[in-house]
């Protein structure tokens, strides 16, 4: 086979070097045809001198939003992986979409916005969505194509973040220095605060019930503080599978590229005799509110989710600024929720408006 084409929007952060990383242990299954970077020029150019058959394109320019359109459309191009973080990756992987592209989506934000139009999408026109996030790709490994009728739960894994453990009256002290040691992945500053507030479980229980077809109440969540386990379907028979791997996000990006095959590559064995232990507890749902937020935007379905979404965004920018305390982003978040008053549209245009106001009302809500 010959090797898979790819573009990579945001090829400069956390998955997008990942991404690279799986093109250089892999060059006859993977070719990096296009790659994409918002700010971090050097990085790209840099990139650029590596990949130098690949189209590059800077996104925060004027017209960086056609540009990112372009390239994820781009003749020649096979699959497009979208790792930009937040939202701005959706239109890109509408438009991939309809040019008849497979997605490989790490950006769960977009799911969790417009799940639902993208996958209704993805089987119009006969594409795939593979995913990326390394719960859901376990998830797709277990299924293997399986039906929802043949699934009980699907059971996501979750380190517990850096607060794991930490008592509750703690977190009001909670800073983002604290917050963005992660205890077992080295991720982006965004999905590390989502880590850490347990919203990034909440965006992954809306991104799989639109990935997997399966209704909020068969979505489980379990902490797994080795991230050894990357998630568990339980199947009618009570039969649980596993996908278990380092935790090294390569793994998922490999699988995705080389789907369905798997190939030999360059990744570290799993050794669970040196490992020893592997350890699950049930979440403090009362301590990290995202949980409860989530389902309750899940089961309400229309533009909740995208609420959610956004509120979320705002807050964890605000945290990281410094502006408000920990505790304050799943009160952001629930306060916006309170305040959307679904219209019930659920078309692109109507999510996006969702969207808006709730980016407008959590920024006013800042102190
Ligand atoms: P990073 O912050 O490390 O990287 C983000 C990338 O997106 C960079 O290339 C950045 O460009 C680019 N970018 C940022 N803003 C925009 C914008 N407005 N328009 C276009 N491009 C933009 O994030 P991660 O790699 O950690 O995460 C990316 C996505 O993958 C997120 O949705 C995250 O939830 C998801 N994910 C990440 C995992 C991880 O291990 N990191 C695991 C599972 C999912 P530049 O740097 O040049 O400014
Ligand atoms: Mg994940």
């Amino acid at each position: 086979m010959r090797a898979r084409r790819v573009v990579i929007l945001g090829a400069t952060g956390s998955i997008g070097r990942s991404a690279r990383q799986v093109a250089r242990n892999l060059p006859d299954h993977m070719e990096i045809v296009g790659m994409s970077a918002h700010t971090n020029v050097a990085e790209l150019t840099e990139a650029g001198a590596e990949f130098p058959n690949a189209r590059i394109v800077q996104s925060n320019g004027p017209d960086g939003a056609e540009k990112l359109i372009e390239l994820a459309t781009m003749p020649g191009a096979d699959l497009v992986l979208v790792a930009i973080v937040g939202t701005a990756g959706l239109a890109p992987a509408l438009a991939a979409i309809e040019a008849g592209k497979d997605l490989a989506v790490a950006s769960k934000e977009i799911l969790v916005l417009a799940g639902e139009i993208v996958m209704a999408a993805a089987r119009r026109k006969g594409v795939r969505v593979l995913p990326i996030d390394s719960e859901h790709n376990a998830i797709f490994q277990c299924l293997e194509g399986r039906p929802p009728e043949h699934v009980r739960k699907l059971i996501l894994t979750c380190s517990g973040g850096p607060f794991r453990t930490l008592p509750a009256d703690e977190l009001e002290h909670a800073t983002p220095e604290m917050a963005l040691k992660h205890p077992t992945w080295s991720m982006g500053r965004k999905i590390t605060i989502d880590s850490a507030t347990l919203f990034n479980k909440a965006l992954e229980m809306i991104e799989a019930r639109w990935l997997f077809d399966v209704g909020m109440d068969r979505i489980d969540v379990i902490i797994h503080p080795q991230s050894i386990v990357h998630s568990i379907v339980e199947f009618m028979d009570r039969s649980q599978l596993a996908q278990l791997s380092r935790s090294d996000m390569c793994f998922p990006i490999q699988y995705a590229v080389t789907y369905p095959d798997r190939v030999a590559g360059a990744l570290a064995p799993l050794d669970l005799a040196a490992l020893g232990r592997l350890e699950f507890e049930a979440p403090r749902e009362d301590v990290f509110p995202a949980l409860k937020l989530a389902r309750q935007a899940g089961t309400a379905g229309g533009a909740m989710p995208a609420v959610l979404n956004a509120a979320n965004e705002v807050a964890v920018e605000a945290f990281l600024a410094g502006g408000i305390p920990f505790p304050k982003i799943w009160e952001l978040v629930e306060r916006a929720m309170e305040a959307h008053a679904p219209d019930g549209s659920t078309d692109l245009a109507g999510l996006l408006a969702a969207d808006r106001q709730a980016r407008e009302f959590t920024l006013a809500q800042l102190p």
